[in-house]
């Protein structure tokens, strides 16, 4: 059974996470919840060796805590990268590379930029859900100068798709984000298929590239414009819309490239399912559990051959 433990204060973690031995325990719960395995050969025990290594009695391989993982091949503490995650998800709104860089007082911008970087891989769960219920779904141009839909061929801008549960009288649900190439029905048919599950009342507006939704197995409602007071027909889709559009701006300053968009995305996705969460210290939870669990990525492969 899973115990989700985690310190509720800023107190309580500053006094469980001082030493790297406590924050290598804390890691090492979390990547093996049963206790160690061997990935070799799948022994249930290991010695650790001077260089804090688990070794293998059975097979001799030696595994390290962190291989495996977003820690992986890292030269700073695990007390500096725990910090960094305690921060991250205790700002409601996230935090800027130059703020992360500023608060743990890191040498260069470029590790600060690349930590988050990293850290937004673990905000995916491995094989999360998808949403289900009356679901709301439209685009959105992100990062552009100009407002506008569908915005097919305007320079910089880039089409996200937003779904977003719809509650009743509870509000908004939870939401997926996702980019897409055009407002084709081919592609919006992949990006909903993606983020909700099939048998789900899908309500969008009637923009024919959602034509293809009933036949893919969703319940589907045209919501037409046009109404009285000049209403939006999809009022939680923009609500998130535009929140997420001030993050971009606010939190990045919209510093962010088309080609980095999705990690941001994932970001904003994690923050805002979790914003009634009243413990953040939960969130560092599940942020450490998804960082050990996620395949490592390279800062080379983060920026993509170039400078951020
Ligand atoms: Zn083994």
């Amino acid at each position: 059974m899973e115990t989700e433990d985690y310190p509720r204060t800023v107190l309580e973690f500053e006094e469980r996470f001082a030493s790297e031995e406590a924050c290598r325990e804390y890691l090492f719960g979390l990547r093996w919840p049963e206790g160690f395995r061997c990935p070799n050969c799948g022994w249930g025990r290991a010695w650790e060796t001077k260089r804090g290594l688990h070794r293998c009695p059975h097979c001799d391989v030696q595994v390290s805590l962190t291989a495996g993982t977003i820690f992986q091949d890292t030269h700073k503490p695990l007390r500096l990268w725990f910090r960094a995650l305690w921060y991250v998800t205790n700002q409601k709104h996230g935090v800027s590379a130059l703020g992360l860089q500023r608060v743990l007082g890191l040498g260069s911008y470029r590790t600060a930029w690349t930590w988050l970087h990293k850290l937004r891989r673990a905000m995916v769960r491995p094989g999360r859900d998808r949403l289900s219920g009356a679901v709301e779904v439209d685009e959105t141009c992100v990062g552009g100068e100009r407002p506008g839909k569908r915005g097919r061929g305007a320079a910089g801008k880039t089409l996200v798709v937003i779904a977003v549960e719809d509650k009743g009288v509870e509000g908004i649900g939870r939401i997926r984000l996702r980019r897409v190439l055009d407002a084709s029905a081919q592609s919006l048919a992949a990006a909903v298929q993606a983020t909700v599950a099939a048998g789900s009342a899908v309500r969008t507006d009637d923009w024919g590239g959602y034509g293809t939704l009933r036949s893919a197995g969703y319940a589907h409602v045209v919501d037409r414009e046009g109404g009285d007071l000049g209403e939006s027909p999809l009022p939680l889709v923009h609500r998130v819309a535009s929140l997420l559009k001030r993050w971009l701006l606010g939190t990045h300053q919209g510093a962010v490239r088309a080609s980095h968009l999705d990690y941001y995305l994932d970001e904003y996705t994690f923050r805002f399912n979790r914003r009634t969460s009243r413990s953040r210290g939960k969130l560092f939870y599940r942020l450490v559990q998804q960082a050990v669990t996620i395949a490592p990525v390279t800062g080379q492969e983060i920026r993509g051959g170039t400078t951020p």
